[in-house]
């Protein structure tokens, strides 16, 4: 395959994804493919000579999109969106033509800064204090790594960084039980363990609580280990329980200890002023991420993180090796240095891209619209027979049960997804099962929406 081409096959690929965006709806939202199903369609071998790109296509069709669950689907309602807004997805393609590396300025200039004046449209958009500047990570999990290991060193006076964490006090992170999986996970990779990621308890309102906040960190000196830091949430992945910032960063405060908050889902909603009180004290933190790519529209993948102030992490994750030396560092910023990995992908571009064709008012419409018909929806689930809201709507997300059964719940699932008008998952919250919806497809419409209460009608 050559350029003229690519030209010709990129023609196609648009019409494709143009009938397949159209043909959505008639689609089962969640695959129906069993384990093995596509792989046993594959050649076992790579071929030795080249194929046809005609061949090549025809069985990407034939292959690949019955096989795939459709995050784009208008009434995908699992997990959180993963949304991939049409002016985005023009703006990867035309990143991955470019296909640069943009891991210094040098390697990228517009890509670099592109990136910086995206983060300051965003840290306005979102009503962020002019303090935070930021970068774009692959995914909130690396943003939330990148702030535990920049808790760990300084905790530790960079000595982790030099001389690794042998002989070390034993380091605590602190973070309610509602937290992200990512931040056991950072715990593991920065070397801190899980076991020393304290899980504060949580009140009535699934808000860390201050004072058990307070007390682990007192009794975890007394018993001589080194707090590190505290991981806040708002919008957790669950039931989309938030912390409250201000009382639990002025504990962090308190003990010289840095806050890292994890807004992944629910930052993108701070575009609306009101739902700012969400996470009042946000100006406080030393670090808040958030992901554009699930309720913004900006394809994943992209993780912003915005930082009070840069430094301590470039101390903790940058490096400059002779190969990486360019004569004008000190002016520009090379942003590898802020990240974990040295390569990087031009994200930014997606960004300008969303932001532009859409305008802030009307990504603010479309998370408004999401936000009221899922408290329609949640109202219409409570008046059937045998349904329970378990959790009201954070935002977008709530969960329910059915009659107050994990079987039948869990039975209800099962035959939602099979149906596949729509596509529900679970969680357990309070050691019960419980169906979450979360409503958050960038084009999706209040139909769509109230399509999940006729196959709950239907199923039940
Ligand atoms: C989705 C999510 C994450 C993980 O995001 P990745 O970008 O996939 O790593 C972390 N925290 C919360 C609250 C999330 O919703």
């Amino acid at each position: 395959m050559n350029h003229d081409e690519l030209a010709h096959w990129s023609k196609r690929a648009a019409d494709w994804v143009r009938d397949y965006h159209a043909g959505l709806r008639e689609r089962p939202v969640r695959a129906r493919s069993t384990p093995g199903e596509t792989a046993a369609k594959l050649p076992a071998q790579p071929p030795e000579q080249p194929e046809p790109i005609a061949d090549i296509f025809a069985d990407f069709d034939a292959i690949v999109p019955d096989a795939m669950t459709h995050w784009q689907h208008p009434r995908f309602f699992a997990y959180f969106p993963a949304n991939a807004a049409p002016a985005s997805m023009l703006a990867e393609q035309l990143a991955n033509a470019i296909a640069a590396q943009c891991m210094l300025w040098q390697t990228a200039p517009a890509a670099t800064e592109i990136e910086q004046v995206m983060m300051r449209w965003l840290r306005d958009a979102l009503g962020l204090g002019p303090h935070f500047t930021g970068t774009i990570h692959d995914s909130a999990t690396t943003a939330t790594l990148s702030a535990v290991l920049t808790m760990r060193e300084r905790a530790l006076d960079w000595a982790g960084n030099a001389d690794g964490l042998s002989g070390q006090p034993r380091l605590r992170l602190y973070a309610s039980d509602q937290t992200h999986s990512s931040v056991d996970k950072a715990a593991r990779i920065a070397g801190i363990g899980q076991d020393n990621l304290v899980k504060v308890p949580t009140d009535a309102a699934l808000a860390m609580d201050p004072a058990a906040l307070d007390a682990a960190i007192r009794a975890d000196l007394e018993a001589g280990f080194l707090p590190a830091g505290v991981v806040l949430c708002i919008g957790g992945t669950s039931v989309g329980a938030s912390d409250r910032l201000d009382a639990a960063i002025a504990v962090a405060r308190d003990h010289g200890l840095m806050a890292h908050v994890d807004a992944a889902w629910a930052g993108a909603a701070m575009i609306c002023p009101e739902f700012r009180p969400l996470w009042q004290g946000v100006d406080r933190a030393d670090s808040v991420v958030f992901n554009p790519h699930k309720w913004l529209g900006a394809q994943f993948d992209c993780a912003v993180q915005f930082l009070a102030d840069p430094v301590d992490q470039v101390r903790t994750l940058g490096l400059r090796p002779d190969y990486l030396e360019t004569l004008d560092q000190d002016e520009v910023v090379n942003f590898n240095e802020w990240t974990v990995p040295l390569g990087r992908r031009f994200r930014a571009l997606k960004l300008w891209f969303t932001l532009r064709a859409y305008g802030l008012e009307g990504l603010r419409k479309r998370i408004r619209n999401h936000v009221a018909w899922a408290a329609e929806l949640a109202e219409a689930i409570a008046a059937l027979p045998d349904f329970e809201i378990v959790t009201a709507p954070a935002l977008s997300l709530f969960t329910f049960r059915y009659r107050d059964s994990d079987e039948e719940t869990a039975e209800l699932l099962r035959r939602i997804n099979d149906d596949g008008r729509i596509y529900l998952t679970q969680t357990r919250h309070q050691g019960q099962f419980v169906i979450r919806v979360q409503v958050g497809q960038f084009d999706c419409t209040r139909d769509d929406v109230m399509c999940v209460h006729q196959v709950l009608r239907d199923l039940a």
